[in-house]
């Protein structure tokens, strides 16, 4: 029967990326329990990311922030109306501004 903490572990290490899980198997099994805090450790850093607004860029975890897909990319924003609102405004807008730019310089 397994322990709740191991449970946990398998748990967390779900959601850690392939490439981490590539290097934590070539580790011996018998060491991951011993390895939980490392694990955790990993895990906070790797379910944190940048808010999408380029007023903010405060660090945010991905599992609280807002998710939104905006021309064809994902974003991440702080859990509030005004990130992701204005966010998405200025990426569109940096946008625009960048397609005349590019029109312009083609004539
Ligand atoms: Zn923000």
């Amino acid at each position: 029967m397994k322990t709740q903490s191991v449970t946990r572990l398998e748990n967390n290490l779900r959601k850690l990326p392939r490439e981490l899980l590539m290097i934590i198997d070539t580790f011996n099994v018998n060491h991951r329990k011993q390895m939980k805090d490392v694990f955790d450790e990993m895990l906070y850093y790797a379910s944190l990311t940048i808010c999408g607004n380029d007023m903010c860029e405060q660090e945010i975890s991905i599992w609280d922030a807002i998710e939104t897909k905006i021309l064809g990319h994902t974003y991440h924003f702080c859990d509030n109306n005004y990130c992701e609102g204005y966010g998405e405004w200025s990426i569109r807008y940096d946008y625009r501004k960048y397609m005349r730019r590019y029109a312009q310089q083609g004539q």
